[in-house]
């Protein structure tokens, strides 16, 4: 999709720090982190949102799962843990409209709700 930022940084055309790089599936550091690791894991092919029928095509998700786990070993959390989000809707402050899943942590989380 032309105008969408998350497929113009699977593009090159934006600057942003690439931890992993996969067939389906890439991951970059969030520009705005709430915790000291931070990650959005995104599918290289743009699907809007968690609603989007096309997300439960193949493995996507299950891939994109996957690869969370994969990265929070690589960032040294999986022991100390994480929390994988998708936001989806207004009440949840969807703003950016490529489905990624947040990768949260590096330090006490707290109630779901801080976040
Ligand atoms: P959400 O509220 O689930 O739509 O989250 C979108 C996330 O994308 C936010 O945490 C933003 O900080 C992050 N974000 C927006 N633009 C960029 C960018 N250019 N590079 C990295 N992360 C970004
Ligand atoms: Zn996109």
């Amino acid at each position: 999709m032309t105008d969408c930022i998350f497929c113009k940084i699977i593009a090159g055309e934006i600057p942003a720090e690439i931890v992993y790089n996969g067939t389906h599936v890439t991951a970059f550091r969030d520009i705005n982190p709430v915790a000291p690791v931070h990650i959005l894991i995104i599918p290289n092919q743009h699907i809007d949102h968690i609603r989007d029928p096309r997300a439960f095509e193949g493995e996507l998700l299950k891939e994109m799962v996957q690869t969370a786990n994969e990265i929070a070993a690589m960032e040294g959390i999986a022991e100390s843990g994480y929390r994988l989000l998708i936001n989806y809707g207004p009440d949840a402050n969807l703003v950016v409209p490529h489905l990624h899943l947040h990768l949260i942590g590096g330090k006490f989380l707290g109630p779901m709700v801080a976040v």
